[in-house]
């Protein structure tokens, strides 16, 4: 498919072409073009055009219905974006089938039914009161911020986009969105289901293109940029925020995390283990809810170290690092961990296939054990398919070493005892505390992070909180 920028309800494709490499098998598979500053620009110019026209006029019902056009419209070409998301990051078809594509979907058609709540509660709330003065009629309206960038990561690139753009449109903002310069495909192909939903132009705008020095920074530096949501590392957001310091613009971030599980000797064994299967191997350990830091209750642990290192040598079909550098990361870490006098348990190395994802970037599932709490590969991100283990012995022991992380993104617990689960969830740092499961997500609650994993809370009204402000209008009786 060709790759373009979609400014000013147009599509174009003027910028120095850069490679899409397939993660596969490391062969080209296209190109994009590099978005300069005066497309950027432009881009921004067009959403403040959008603002100021029928967009920025739209009923929250015009709003609600435009989303479920653009719903239906990914839904009708479904299997393309299946295609373009699956040669892009190279992950199994069936999991850009079952989780990237019907999320997307979703996003839009949850922010249409919010808006819809939304309309007869916060949009107009009415609080009778009085003033020093004398009696007053206080009332509420929320108004967009006005043209946002949002910014968003190559590890589920339709998923996290439409995650932030559903709820920006949803608000009645004008978007400026810039993918990730590895996958630039699902973008390409939601900003032509967006132009053929009859979204006004300027009301999305695309552009494709590197971060830092280039297109990311030049959209997050440019003053007419209302507001910034961002997903990806979390080095990157505090670089984002330098920028947006200048202008006081506001930001939202989904940043990195070091996940924690916490394994009670009472969980049920079976699904504990399958659940950290999951939640430290689903994408070769690319979604940044991944766990990476898994903490067993000593009576159980020789068993669980035993039972997690045997599913992850047997795991297959699973798909490769993103890009050659990712690869090259996650193996220093391998390599690191192993300095750090790790013992490995499963994996550590590169996968043979004997076929043409030779070529790619696989990385073994991998399973570590032994490791200090003060070595690096148990303190930083590594964002691939791997996993330390280490005994606890106690509940306090437990919440200590869940949080003794310089992030605080996710963390699961796994335990038959409610007692023990009610106690812990909550002393756990962490925006999201699953109990007995993984990554299972109602978009109507509170998604993000604390500490370095992020600023602000994304999901249902926390979005839309974000993407609009309350202005209090307050009439004398
Ligand atoms: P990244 O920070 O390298 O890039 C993310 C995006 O930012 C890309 O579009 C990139 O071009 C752009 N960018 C880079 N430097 C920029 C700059 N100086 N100014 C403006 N834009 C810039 O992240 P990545 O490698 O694409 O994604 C992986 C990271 O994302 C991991 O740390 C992961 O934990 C995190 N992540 C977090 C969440 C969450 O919800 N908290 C979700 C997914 C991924």
């Amino acid at each position: 498919m060709k790759v373009e920028h979609y400014v000013g309800g147009a599509f174009r494709a003027d910028g120095e072409p850069f490679p899409i490499i397939d993660p596969v098998d490391g062969t080209e598979a296209g190109t994009a073009p590099e978005a300069t500053r005066e497309v950027v620009d432009e881009a921004v110019t067009a959403a403040r055009g959008a603002m100021a026209g029928p967009w920025g006029a739209a009923s929250p019902q015009e709003r609600s219905a435009a989303l479920r056009r653009i719903a239906d419209g990914i839904e009708a070409r479904f299997e393309e974006f299946v295609d373009a998301e699956t040669a892009d990051t190279g992950k199994p078809r069936e999991l850009a089938a079952t989780v990237d594509v019907p999320r997307a979907i979703g996003n839009f058609r949850a922010y249409a039914d919010l808006l819809y709540g939304r309309a007869e509660q916060a949009y107009n709330t009415v609080v009778p009161g009085w003033s020093g003065s004398g009696n007053a009629l206080n009332y509420t309206v929320r108004r967009p911020l006005g043209v946002v960038a949002i910014i968003s990561p190559w590890n589920l690139p339709l998923l996290l986009l439409t995650w932030k753009v559903a709820p920006a449109l949803a608000a009645g903002n004008a978007v400026v969105a810039k993918p990730s310069e590895e996958t630039p495909s699902s973008a390409t192909l939601l900003a032509s289901v967006i132009h053929e939903s009859g979204l006004p132009p300027g009301a999305f705008n695309l552009v494709h293109g590197h971060g830092a020095g280039a297109a990311g920074e030049f959209l997050t530096g440019n003053p007419g940029v209302d507001a910034i949501a961002f997903t990806g590392e979390s080095a990157t957001g505090a670089a984002i925020m330098r920028k947006a310091a200048d202008h006081v613009t506001p930001v939202s971030f989904e940043l990195g995390g070091k996940n924690p599980a916490l394994v009670f000797a009472d969980a049920d064994f079976d699904a504990a283990v399958e659940g950290t299967v999951r939640s430290s191997f689903t994408h070769s350990g690319q979604i940044c809810l991944c766990t990476e830091r898994v903490y067993v209750q000593r009576p159980v642990f020789e068993a669980f170290v035993a039972a997690l290192g045997e599913r992850a040598r047997a795991l297959e079909g699973y798909g490769p690092m993103i890009s050659a550098e990712h690869r090259d990361k996650v193996l220093s870490y391998y390599r690191l961990a192993r300095d750090e006098g790790a013992t490995v348990v499963a994996g550590g190395g590169v996968p043979a296939f004997g076929d043409r994802r030779d070529g790619g970037f696989h990385v073994q599932p991998t399973v570590l054990t032994g490791l200090p709490e003060t070595s690096r590969a148990v303190r930083e991100e590594i964002f691939g398919p791997v996993c330390h283990v280490a005994p606890f012995d106690t509940e306090d022991e437990a919440v200590r070493l869940a949080n003794d992380s310089p992030y605080g993104l996710a963390a699961t617990v796994w335990t038959r005892d409610l007692s023990v689960a009610h106690r812990v969830a909550p002393r756990v740092e962490a925006g999201i505390v699953w109990v007995n499961c993984w990554n299972l997500r109602d978009l109507r609650t509170p998604f993000g992070g604390v500490k370095a994993s992020g600023i602000g809370r994304e999901g249902g009204e926390h979005s839309l909180d974000f993407f609009s402000e309350p202005v209090n209008v307050c009439v004398q009786i």
